[in-house]
């Protein structure tokens, strides 16, 4: 079962699952070492009569995985880089923790049985995974975005055939979906995902061009990963949420809007047919939405601070200025020419922003090594999830080029 494939105009939500509260859940956290992985283990180490750990993963931080294994003690570990393998063996030896090395490794992890997979590798990398944990049907609560903006119905479909269930992490969606859980879902006439504006919200143009790696990964609100966060302070990443919006909640780019709101306090909207507006309100701990997804359909307890609207006292919001984070238009273009035009954007931006991290372009190249790519690569029909690979690769390459032509 998956959000939003089948009836109805914003699509059926997956139906409710029997009470878990009683039953103990193995769980598997794709991304364990990352900002995501560490608020599911943050939650699942608060519960540990709720919560047996099946399997953890990594890419590098092979000391930082360890940790979490001996802690957490699941019955396998793997690390996507082979080269770290040893550090990991050695670290583990003696503790009875199977311990496993490479992409494929990583992919036996999702295919482990656990009942609830955390999805929280960044990048297209998370795709293969993520589709293991799907055909097996399990309940997969989902993050890793630029999968789904890459390969949306296509893993949607895959989802559907299994019968897995997709639960979404992400703040926006999560609030969404939260909204609609207990609402008709045919009465919906308008989707509005908030944004915080990003740590640019205010700069100027020519202040942004200048922007290093450092102050694109301050967050004003949001504490992440830091290739998210360059998403953020481009836009980039509300135009993915555009996407993945669209795909989760079945709706068409003119029934999703984005607001400005810089206090992340709202954390998205849904608006109905009757002129009702109903939103999803908290402080910005994705603690909160990870719970939501830990204990769906019932709900556990977070630590998240306590919302308090007096101490806040104001709530504001405006427009985005597309001028300024043209991002917002590149994203909604693919969106609404479909095909291969989200998984060549993401590509295209997942190359661009690695390179802005790593100093080799500026903060507004990041746009035009997108939008190159985008011309050269065109849009064409997206039948198979192996095309989605091979268009994610070339778009690399064509990426990559663009880069280097701005270095030239
Ligand atoms: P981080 O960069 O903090 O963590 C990424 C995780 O993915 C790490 O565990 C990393 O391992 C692992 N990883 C990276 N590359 C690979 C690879 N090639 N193979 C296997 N594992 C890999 O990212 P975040 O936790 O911030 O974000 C994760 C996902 O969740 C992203 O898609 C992001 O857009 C989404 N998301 C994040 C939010 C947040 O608040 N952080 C909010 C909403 C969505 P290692 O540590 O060893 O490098």
């Amino acid at each position: 079962m998956v959000v939003g494939t089948t009836t109805g105009p914003a699509g059926p939500m997956p139906e409710r699952r029997p009470r878990i509260t009683s039953d103990r859940r193995r769980v598997t956290v794709l991304g364990a070492t990352g900002s995501i992985g560490a608020s599911t283990l943050d939650l699942i180490g608060r519960h540990p009569d709720r919560f047996d750990v099946e399997a953890l993963t990594a890419h590098r931080q092979a000391d930082r995985l360890a940790e979490l294994a001996l802690a957490f003690k699941p019955r396998f570990v793997a690390i996507a880089d082979p080269d770290r393998l040893p550090e990991l063996r050695a670290r583990l030896s003696g503790t009875g923790i199977a311990v496993a090395g490479g992409a494929a490794a990583v992919v036996e992890a999702a295919d482990r049985p656990a009942d609830w997979v955390m999805a929280a590798i960044v990048g297209m990398a998370g795709l293969a995974p993520t589709l293991a944990a799907l055909r097996r049907g399990a309940t997969v609560a989902f993050a890793s975005k630029e999968c789904l903006v890459s390969a949306g119905p296509l893993m949607l479909t895959v989802a559907e055939q299994h019968g897995a269930t997709l639960l979404p992490v992400d703040s926006e969606h999560n609030a969404i979906f939260q909204v609609l859980q207990d609402q008709a879902v045919d009465g919906v006439e308008r989707i509005v995902l908030t944004a915080s504006g990003g740590p640019f919200r205010t700069w100027s143009l020519e202040d942004m061009a200048r922007a290093s790696p450092a102050e694109a990964v301050a967050h004003p609100n949001w504490s992440m990963g830091a290739k998210i966060s360059v998403d953020s302070a481009t836009m980039m990443n509300k135009g993915l949420e555009l996407i993945e919006a669209a795909y989760l909640f079945d709706q068409p780019s003119d029934r999703i809007s984005i607001l400005v709101h810089p206090q992340s306090v709202i954390h998205s909207m849904v608006a109905y047919c009757d002129g009702s507006v109903l939103a999803q309100l908290g402080t910005p701990d994705m603690r909160t939405p990870i719970a939501y997804t830990l204990a769906w359909p019932e709900r556990m307890p977070a630590p998240s601070e306590r919302l308090d609207l007096s101490t806040i006292g104001r709530l504001t919001f405006e427009a985005p200025d597309p001028g300024r984070f043209p991002a917002l238009s590149l994203a909604r273009a693919a969106l609404e020419a479909g095909g291969s035009a989200p998984a060549v954007l993401n590509a295209a931006n997942e190359v661009a922003v690695a390179a802005f991290l790593g100093r080799r372009i500026g903060f507004m190249d990041i746009i035009d090594v997108i939008s190159s790519t985008q011309q050269s690569m065109g849009t064409q029909p997206l039948e198979s999830l192996d095309q989605v690979t091979d268009i994610d690769a070339r778009s690399r390459a064509v990426a990559d080029e663009a880069v280097s032509d701005r270095r030239r």
